[in-house]
């Protein structure tokens, strides 16, 4: 019997008792190299000197500082390491604990920022059916998949959804770029109208959509589209980046190649690099002054927000990324990580699309590649990959996702950064075999 709790309470877990660089080791001495940075967090693998230098410092000098009566000096320059790197305005930093944490406080922002800026009817969220924003309540209620939404339907507010950007699927035989993502842009002015031009609070993407359907990036000039829709009715864009953010795909904000600012991001992963749990959200100029002109006061927190630890491991997590030029790595390997899997997998008919951007990876699995007709939900093929992989030293993040009632199998590749051309090669050899 175990006394921790486990997401699945029947399942048997190896217990992981070290990590070194780019590898995980077991309790039976087993190494597993990690493909997946757990689920996009580890972008600096194991034991990095000198995150892990900045955290012994850190955590010796001062334990915890309550925020609503210190500030500190870690939480401050990290802020403003951020600040200067996000897109345009977006200058205001609010630490947070993790990615469901960020999704849940953005949402709240974006409703006070309408309530103080006299528009307090301003109360709908629009999200896309293929989507993950959290297990919070808030992010939960927002979030694309029915099945998880489900049990706790009485409890969630009133979320609205749209079709995501998903051009493998969901574009048309003969649809050009411009074409599909007008349509999309269509159907979410429809859907703002018909809740009322002036009734919906904000509308939230991710901007690489990660653990619902394996990094699927938005064809070009998707984002540019939809901002101008929200802009045509005042609702605010929020953005998702606590999986595709803090340089997994090669930007450190992934909308940057997207050329659009959100009016709130939310970040959480990769910041803390797996080190310490810390999430962020960060806000335009215009949203922080209506709330410092208005109330004065956001009505949200948590105890353990900006906690100097987790801002200090951030800060040398920033610095190793600049330091040592990750982000150029980042875009070089994923290249070759695409390259190899496409020609690894030429042969292999259920392997359906390979895609994603930097080291931000997804393989989508299918019964054929011609119809691309899923896989039978029933044989569970992504576990049955994850657990081949295990088997060979490997970790890949497996998911069933379904949309609009169809099934779907991917893999999510997401190696640390420090991945060498020689780890690259290593890992699409072993997910050859597993698959
Ligand atoms: N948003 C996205 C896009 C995510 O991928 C996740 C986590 N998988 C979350 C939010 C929630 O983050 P957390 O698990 O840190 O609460």
């Amino acid at each position: 019997m175990t006394h921790v709790f486990h997401r699945n309470p029947r399942g048997k877990l190896p217990v992981a008792v070290a990590g070194e660089g780019m590898v995980l080791i077991d309790h039976e001495g087993k190494r597993y190299i990690d493909a997946s940075g757990g689920a996009a967090v580890s972008c600096l693998g194991h034991g990095h000197p000198r995150v892990v230098e900045a955290i012994r410092k850190q955590v010796g000098q001062l334990a915890y500082a309550h925020t609503s009566f210190f500030t500190t000096e870690p939480a401050e320059e990290l802020a403003a390491m951020l600040a200067a790197a996000a897109p345009g305005s977006l200058n205001h930093v609010y630490f947070l604990s993790g990615g469901s944490e960020a999704v849940e406080a953005a949402l709240k922002l974006a409703r006070q920022y309408h309530v103080e800026s006299g528009q307090p009817q301003r109360q709908y969220f629009i999200a896309r059916r293929q989507s993950y924003h959290g297990n919070t309540l808030g992010a939960l209620a927002i979030g694309g998949n029915a099945w998880r939404r489900e049990m706790f339907m009485p409890l969630l507010i009133e979320a609205h959804h749209v079709s995501p950007c998903y051009a493998y699927r969901e574009r048309k035989d003969g649809e050009s770029d411009a074409q599909y993502v007008q349509r999309l842009a269509d159907e979410l002015e429809h859907k703002i109208l018909s809740l009322g031009a002036d009734k919906v609070a904000a509308f939230i993407a991710e901007t690489v959509v990660g653990a619902t359907a394996g990094a699927v990036p938005p064809v070009a000039d998707y984002f540019r589209k939809m901002r101008a829709v929200c802009d045509k009715y005042g609702v605010l864009l929020i953005l998702d980046e606590v999986m595709s953010g803090m340089g997994r795909t090669g930007y450190l904000f992934a909308c940057e190649e997207d050329g659009v600012q959100p009016d709130i991001v939310a970040i959480a992963k990769g910041l803390g690099a797996g080190y310490q749990p810390i999430g962020a959200m960060i806000c335009s100029d215009r949203i922080y002054e209506a709330i410092v002109q208005g109330s004065g006061f956001f009505q949200h927190g948590h105890t353990y927000i900006g906690h100097a630890t987790a801002c200090a491991a951030a800060i040398a997590v920033q610095n190793a990324i600049r330091e040592d030029q990750l982000l150029d790595n980042v875009r070089q390997r994923g290249e070759q990580l695409r390259a190899a899997l496409r020609e690894s997998f030429s042969e292999q008919a259920h392997v359906g699309d390979i895609r994603g951007r930097g080291l931000f990876v997804g393989v989508e699995l299918v019964a054929d590649r011609a119809s691309k007709a899923p896989l039978d939900p029933s044989l569970r093929t992504h576990a049955r990959v994850k657990a081949e992989a295990m088997k060979r030293g490997l970790l890949v993040y497996p998911m069933g996702g379904t949309i609009d009632g169809r099934r779907g199998d991917h893999i999510l590749l997401a190696p640390p950064f420090i991945a060498t051309r020689q780890d690259i090669d290593d890992i699409v050899g072993r997910l050859a075999e597993a698959v």
